[in-house]
């Protein structure tokens, strides 16, 4: 069966007054039916300009260079902008950090719900408009759905915010949800709170959920299979509870070795150095100045994308010799 959504050797660049930043640069990301992945990496990784190439939302200066991006059998690249916007929500939606960056301040909860469920039912009259909305905030698990359909965004604490962008995203009954660090500025229990609900979404509303997460936590928590980006590069590609048992690339490795764990008293390793400046990316591996296991061969030959035993796609030279340490 074909994937849901294949894209192939995607590249998303932005071309600033500095130069040209290569944000995504030959990305492959696949998601098949019913499935949660995480598409996981540092801030800058290229994880979120991925997903808005995929959308098809990349903002100004950037533009989507090469590539392919399958969804549902089509070819995403090949859509009119019309095309685009009848999919966008209907078929693939997105929520972002920022919940208040989907919620517009001067209007009702209620109103901006009825205003996404009529731009794709028009023939919906107006009650059967509210029972949706009253249905929506049900299934987001909001509380008094009747009385909180006339609240302002700013009358919302930051979860239910949240919880609200998730029921507009949702409105339509998209098959693809991207989820962008949607537990970010949340504090914990509210953070559990939103992880179950999307859990619960996705299968009552059978589609496919993407967390797009710098939080090793969160990928263990609620995914299946797990994709690292390193610098706009894929740098492996597994199934979750392997991938955490015995990670293949070194950035992997770091990842986990950064997540705190309640069960052990180990003393959390800091990643040095920081993500490169993608105008001019390091050559060779791009995680070699920050790779405790870089030799000369990876300062000067990307490594490719290979197939290891147990079933990972890494892109690590010395992925055969290295015994790595998992969560
Ligand atoms: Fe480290 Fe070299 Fe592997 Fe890159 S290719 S992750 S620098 S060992």
């Amino acid at each position: 069966m074909e994937p849901l959504l294949d894209v192939k050797g995607l590249k998303t660049y932005f071309f600033t007054e500095a130069g040209i930043v290569k944000a995504v640069d030959g990305v492959d990301f696949k998601v098949e039916k019913d499935e949660t992945v995480g598409l996981v990496g540092e801030s800058g990784s290229g994880k979120t300009v991925t997903s808005l190439s995929i959308m098809r939302i990349v903002p100004q200066p950037g533009r989507i260079l090469a590539g392919s991006i399958m969804f549902e059998g089509e070819d995403l690249l090949a859509k009119s902008e019309d095309e685009m916007r009848k999919i966008r929500g209907a078929k693939i939606a997105m929520t972002f950090q920022d919940p208040t960056t989907s919620l517009n301040p001067l209007y009702t909860i209620g109103s901006q719900l009825a205003e996404v469920i009529r731009e794709h039912n028009k023939d919906l009259s107006k009650k059967q408009v509210t029972e949706q909305v009253i249905k929506l905030l049900e299934m987001v698990r909001i509380s008094e759905p009747e009385l909180r359909i006339k609240a302002y965004p700013h009358e919302l604490s930051g979860g239910m915010k949240q919880r609200i962008a998730i029921a507009r995203a949702l409105a339509c009954g998209p098959s693809l949800l991207f989820a962008d660090e949607p537990t970010t500025n949340l504090d914990v229990t509210v953070q559990a709170q939103v992880l179950s609900l999307l859990k619960d979404l996705r299968q009552k509303e059978k589609m496919s959920l993407v967390m797009i997460t710098h939080d090793m936590g969160i990928v263990a928590e609620v995914t299946q299979r797990v994709q690292v980006l390193y610098a706009g590069m894929v740098a492996e590609v597994a199934d979750t509870r392997s991938l955490f048992k015995k990670p293949s690339h070194p950035y992997t490795e770091a990842l986990l070795q950064a997540v705190p764990r309640i069960d052990q008293r180990k003393d959390l390793k800091v990643i040095p150095g920081n993500i490169p400046n993608l105008i001019d990316p390091p050559s060779g591996c791009r995680f070699h100045p920050r790779c405790p296991y870089a030799q000369e061969i990876c300062t000067k030959k990307v490594p490719p994308l290979e197939v290891t035993d147990n079933g990972h796609l890494v892109a690590c030279h010395f992925w055969r010799n290295l015994s790595l340490a998992g969560a």
